[in-house]
Parts: structure tokens; sequence; C-alpha cells
């Protein structure tokens, strides 16, 4: 990994807010990583700290309640001034930690690991680190854990930022969808993986607008999205592609599967009752398309889907359309 950039703070703090991540809520995959360490080193507590300029925030902190701390009692902020990782076995024998609140008060911290949460472009913008409440030593082996999962801690901030929701409907955005899709098209080509490509587009919602305003339909098109969302599995992708119109990425899904799936999903909307007086009603029409032969790129992948969706309004809306497989075509 290359060395710290340490000596540009503006840098440094540019690079921090670049992420767009300071003040954001809970989020799992942050806790995951902390819960982890906290098991593996059997420490109480265990954190994702990002020193902003006069204060340390954390995304995550298994085993504690706060959110943030002044940065002059941030164990991590020295912890980013180094490129090694910051190991401290007693914090009271530590003249920089002794008299620290933190070590003299709550929580009562007495030992500490962490390692920079370094970004691709050389900035330490905080630290992960295990945290206890008595004196102990860290196993070099614990070190390297923590080493490893540094990383993919910036790496999940990375995609996060990729991956920004929508926030009427809570699906992934056009350009983040896009990039699943990306990526199940490579894995694809390296191991043949199947994948499927739902759209679904909220049929006559010209009307819903029309009839009770733009209000409603805003409510409309995020009760369609949630219920996609209960619907679809943790490894599949919701995306908002346009404005009543969401995409499925169902991974690992054959077209019969996928075309099963949009049946599903078309039946499950149709039967929906948004709360409003009188309750409404909506139907949605599905295009399907498997990965294969002319859908190697993202955009031909989508056509072929809307293409599907297409021929599912022409043919009376409120249902699911198969795209024919190229392959198939050539055979
Ligand atoms: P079709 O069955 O052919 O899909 O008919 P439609 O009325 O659903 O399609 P059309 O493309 O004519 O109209 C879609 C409408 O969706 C037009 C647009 O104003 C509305 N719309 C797009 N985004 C939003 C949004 O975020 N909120 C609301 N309330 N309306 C939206
Ligand atoms: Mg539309
Ligand atoms: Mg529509």
């Amino acid at each position: 990994m290359m060395h710290a950039i340490v000596n540009d703070e503006p840098g440094r703090i540019a690079a921090l807010h670049r992420y767009q991540i300071l003040d954001t809520p809970v989020e799992g995959a942050f806790d995951k990583v902390t819960n982890l360490i906290r098991t593996l080193f059997g420490v109480p507590m265990s954190a994702v700290s990002l020193i902003d300029t006069d204060r340390q925030w954390f995304k995550s902190l298994a085993g504690l309640d706060v959110s943030q701390t002044p940065r002059s009692e941030a164990f991590c902020d020295h912890a980013i001034r180094q490129d090694e990782p910051l190991i401290i076995t007693d914090a009271r024998d530590d003249p920089r930690f002794c008299d620290n609140p933190l070590v003299t008060g709550d929580p009562g911290i007495r030992s500490y690991a962490g390692v920079p949460l370094r970004t691709p472009d050389g900035y330490n913008i905080g630290s992960l680190c295990a945290i206890d409440t008595r004196a102990r030593d860290f196993a070099p082996e614990q070190i390297e854990i923590l080493k490893s999962l540094a990383p993919i801690v910036v790496e999940q901030m990375e995609l996060r930022l990729l991956a920004e929701r929508d926030h009427l409907s809570g699906a992934l955005t056009r350009r983040a969808f896009v990039a699943e899709l990306d990526k199940a098209i490579a894995l694809h080509i390296r191991h043949q993986r199947p994948a499927a490509l739902l759209i679904l587009d909220i049929d006559h919602f010209k009307q819903i607008n029309d009839t009770y305003g733009h209000p409603v339909g805003d409510r409309v098109i995020e009760a369609v999205a949630k219920r996609c969302a209960e619907l679809s599995r943790p490894s599949d992708s919701l995306g908002r592609i346009g404005g009543e119109e969401f995409a499925l990425l169902l991974p690992e899904t054959s077209e019969a599967d996928a075309l099963a799936a949009a049946r599903r999903f078309c039946a499950a909307i149709g039967a929906m009752r948004i709360p409003h007086d009188p309750p409404l009603h909506v139907t949605a029409s599905f295009g399907v398309a498997a990965i294969g032969l002319g859908r190697m790129s993202s955009q031909d992948w989508l056509s072929a889907a809307d293409a599907a969706l297409y021929e599912a309004k022409r043919g009376g809306r409120n249902r699911a359309v198969l795209a024919p497989l190229a392959a198939e075509c050539a055979a």
C-alpha cells in the first residue's frame, strides 16, 4: 500500500469530505466489520472513526453509544498521523493518553489498536480500531487482521459513494444500477454466471398524477419500490432508472426463473392497495432479458429488456414479456 500523505491537512479533509459520509445514518456493512473485530479480538469496543477538522465522528462504533468526540480526545487522531498501526497496551502508562478524558472517565479506555483508513490517493481519513477497557497486548495476527480489514472499509466507502441511492424510493440511482449491471457482465464473461434483468414501468401513471396530484404520485412510486424491495432477494439490486420505471438485477437467475419472478412481481404490484381515500391500485408492465449474446454491454442489455417492456405495454400492460435471446434467433 502506498505511504500516507501525513502533512497535507486541507487535502486530507477534502479527501474525507469527498465520501459524503459524515453524519449519515448507521449502515450494516460497517457495523459488520466492527462487530467482527469485537468477536475476533474479544474486545468490548470497535470503531470506524473518521477524523474531521475538529471532531472524530464514528461511522460505526460497536459497544458504545456515542456518535462523536472532540478531535483533541481521539486516539484515532494519533493513528492517522503515522504509517504503521498505533498500538497502546496501557493508556494509563502513556503520557499522550494518561489524562485523556476517555481514559480517566467514561468509557475507561485502557488499550487500543488502530490501523489508518487510507484513501486510494494516500490520505489517512480515519482509523479502524479495537478498544479495550483493560490493559492488554495485541497479537501480531490480530494487527494483521486489522490491516486487512481497513482497506475493505475504505472500499465500502468508495462503493457507497458510487451506489448513491434515490431519495424517494431508496433504490439505486440509474448510474449506480448500471455499475451493478457492468459487474454482472464481467462475472458472466469470466465465469459464465447467469443473470437476468427486469425492467418495470408503472402503467398509466400519468393518470395518477393528473387525478390525485404529484405528491400522491410520489407515494405510489415509493410504495411500488418498497414492494419490489420486499419481494427481491438480498443479492438482487433494485434501481430507479426513470421517473416511474424501475429495474431489477437478479444474479444467478435463469431466463425461465426471471420470467417467473417478473410475473410474481407483476401480480404483487397489481394486488397492492396504496393507502389513500379511496385506496389506490396500480399495475406495472415488465420486460425481462437474461444476459447473453448481444447483451454484453449494460446499454445493450437494458435495450433488450426495454424492447420486451414495450411489447408488454403493446400487448395490453399488466404483464411480463421475455426478450428473445440473440443466440436463439441465430441458431
Ligand atoms: P404507460 O402505461 O405507457 O407507462 O403510461 P404512463 O402514463 O405511465 O407513462 P408516461 O410516460 O406517459 O407518464 C409517466 C409520468 O410519470 C409522467 C411524469 O410526469 C411522471 N413522473 C415521472 N417521475 C415522477 C416522480 O418522481 N413523481 C411523480 N409523481 N411523477 C413522476
Ligand atoms: Mg415510463
Ligand atoms: Mg408508465
